[in-house]
This record gives structure tokens, C-alpha cells and sequence, in this order.
């Protein structure tokens, strides 16, 4: 049987759109057949070379945001996993090794010896990707959700949510917290929403360069928020001033990575503040080291979720508490749209789907 893929045959080429054979399973793996696939920066960072250190073998297809559909279950599959064709899936990323001190404590995701979906022989971009059983969430009969929305759910929609975790969990949210939501690409406007969600009453605050991306956060639940486009840190401080009395960030997330992203972040940072990257736009974080010293910052690193993480961000969406902003991709227009996706054109999530 042939299905339709969008695969990498060198680094710096459009995908090549063809037809090849459906994926063969092994025992203990599922097939599932892709509905949708969320399209990430990571896709067009992978195809410019971003991430040369995976030594990816080449033909190799994108796609890490995935769900589906079950088109097949492995001979080995134990019948306790209650997996059976035809149930609507997501897949989870960070496919552990399950032996080492991460995978033991659950998380598989910062394992070393990792496999991902989309970073290899299969992934979202082709219409087939075989799946260890392990890792996939069942949506139940009780979904009303379509492919297309939990598709980003799976990344966009779970590292800010982990990423958030990490700040509720240091302790720097609450009523008079302020929490900045420091960049609004596909990721970001899930973060807005946690940040509701999760901050226990903190002011949330959003920072992005675009007013209509803007708009969408104030919808999506932001307090407060600023176009930070071409501002200096003490005009964008005048503005929070303005519109918080307060000239500072007690927590930020910060969901783009570029270099001046996490310099204004930062150089907002209050006094004790917890301040968490989950965006990789940029190579380098150059920031002061005697502030974060002597007043006591923290800094986090937060990478993807586990299947916790997931399996909650999955139920929030189950009961309606998280929105959508999702744009359409047709198979056909795959190349187009990362090209879209390299100037950042999107608002909201670009999905794949193959109708
Ligand atoms: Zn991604
Ligand atoms: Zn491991």
C-alpha cells in the first residue's frame, strides 16, 4: 500500500511531495494513520540544518505534532493497553529509552538516547507513522476535539504548559505576581492561556511585535499587552509602568528564544524572579550575570512535556478550557508553508491535514 509524504532528501531543499510504501510495524508498535500534524519552527529549523548534532539519516520526514487515528496493532501488543484500530490517538513525543535515571522518574522526554517521531525515516508530514504503544493517548468516545486541534496539543500546546508548571512550582505565582508571556508564535498562544489557567490570580502580561497577534492574546485571556516592536527595555518598562503601576516581571515564559527577546525578558526580571525559556528561536543567551546573582533570579530550562503533561493538557482541551488558532495546511502546500512559517507569517498553529 502507498500513502503520500513530504520528505527531506538534504539539508536546504524543499520537501519532495511522493508516494511511497506505508511504514511496516514491528510487534509491539501501532500504526497510525495521520488526520493532522501540527507544522512547528522546528520543521523549517530541521530542514536549514538547525540541528545538524541529530546526524538525521536521510530520506527523512518532518512532522512531531500527531494525531490520528489506530490503522493497526502489533501481534505484541498486550490487550491491556486497550489499544484497537479505529481509536482516535495523539502521539507522544520523546520516545525514552525507559532504562535511564530521566525515564525512570518519567521524563522520557529529556531522555538521552530519545527517539522522536519527525526527526527520522517517519513523522507527521507522511500519512502513516508506526508508533511503540507506549506512546500514544487514546481520545476516548467521550472526544469532541478534531484532529486538527490536538495535533499542536502535542508540542505548542504542551511546552509552555510544562514550562509554566516549572514557575508555578518555584513559587513566583500568585495574586501579586505579574507574568510575562514573552513572544506569541504558535507556542505563545497556548502560554497566554496557562497562564490564566495556572498563575493563581498573577497579572499576565503579553509581549510580541505584532498588534493583531496581540489581540488574539487579549482574547485568549492576557491582562494586559504590550507591542514591544522596536522599544528599548526602559520604553517597554514605561508602558508596564503605565498599564500594571509596576515597572517589573515577578515570572516570564518565554516562548521565542531570540537573543533580544530574552535580553528585554530578563532585564525586566523582578528581584527573585523565576524566569523559564521554552522558545529556541536563537543559539546564545547572553545576559548579566550580577542581577542574577544578587537579586536572586532563577532560570529554567523547560523541554516539551511528559506523558503527564500531555495527559493534562489533553483533558483540559477535553473540557473546552483551552481556544484554538488554527490554520488549515493542505498536503499540496506543505513547502509554501514553511516558508510562511520562516517569517513568522503564521497567527495561531499551521496543521497539516491530507483531505
Ligand atoms: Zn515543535
Ligand atoms: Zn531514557
Amino acid at each position: 500500500m502507498k500513502m503520500r509524504a513530504a520528505r527531506m532528501h538534504g539539508y536546504k531543499q524543499p520537501l519532495v511531495l511522493e508516494e511511497v510504501e506505508v511504514p511496516k510495524i514491528l510487534p509491539t508498535e501501532v500504526l497510525v494513520h495521520v488526520e493532522a500534524a501540527g507544522m512547528c519552527r522546528t520543521d523549517f529549523q530541521l530542514v536549514d540544518g538547525y540541528f545538524t548534532a541529530l546526524d538525521l539519516p536521510f530520506p527523512a520526514t518532518p512532522g512531531h505534532e500527531i494525531a490520528g487515528s489506530i490503522a493497526a496493532v502489533g501481534a505484541g501488543v498486550p490487550a491491556a493497553s486497550g489499544l484497537a484500530k479505529g481509536d482516535q490517538v495523539v502521539v507522544v513525543g520523546g520516545w525514552g529509552c525507559g532504562e535511564c535515571d530521566q525515564c525512570r522518574v518519567g521524563n522520557h522526554q529529556i531522555c538521552g538516547k530519545g527517539r522522536w517521531p519527525g526527526f527520522g525515516l517517519y513523522g507527521g508530514y507522511g500519512e502513516y507513522v508506526p508508533v511503540p504503544y507506549q506512546w500514544l493517548i487514546r481520545l476516548g468516545s467521550e472526544n469532541n476535539l478534531k484532529p486538527e486541534e490536538l495535533a499542536p496539543l502535542t508540542d505548542a500546546g504542551l511546552t509552555p504548559y510544562r514550562g509554566i508548571k516549572k514557575l508555578q512550582q518555584a513559587g513566583v505565582l500568585g495574586p501579586n505576581s505579574i507574568l510575562a508571556v514573552n513572544g506569541l508564535g504558535g507556542l505563545g498562544m497556548y502560554a497566554v492561556q496557562y497562564a490564566k489557567l495556572l498563575s493563581g490570580g498573577s497579572l499576565v502580561v503579553a509581549l510580541a511585535r505584532s498588534d493583531e497577534k496581540l489581540a488574539i492574546a487579549k482574547e485568549f485571556g492576557a491582562d494586559v499587552i504590550i507591542n514591544v516592536k522596536g522599544k528599548t527595555l526602559d520604553q517597554v518598562r514605561k508602558d508596564l509602568i503605565r498599564e500594571t503601576g509596576r515597572g517589573e516581571f515577578n515570572a516570564v515564559i518565554d516562548c521565542s528564544g531570540a537573543e533580544e527577546s530574552i535580553g528585554l525578558g530578563t532585564g525586566l526580571l523582578a528581584t527573585s524572579g523565576a524566569y523559564c525559556s521554552v522558545g529556541l528561536v536563537g543559539n546564545r543567551i547572553n545576559i548579566p550575570l550580577f542581577p542574577l546573582v544578587a537579586r536572586e533570579q532563577t532560570f529554567y530550562g523547560s523541554f516539551w512535556g511528559n506523558y503527564v503533561d500531555l495527559s493534562e493538557v489533553i483533558e483540559l482541551a477535553k473540557k473546552g478550557q483551552i481556544k484554538h488558532q488554527i490554520n488549515i495546511v493542505r498536503f499540496e502546500d506543505v513547502n509554501d508553508c514553511l516558508d510562511r512559517l520562516r517569517d513568522s507569517d503564521f497567527v495561531g498553529r499551521a496543521v497539516l491535514t491530507y483531505k
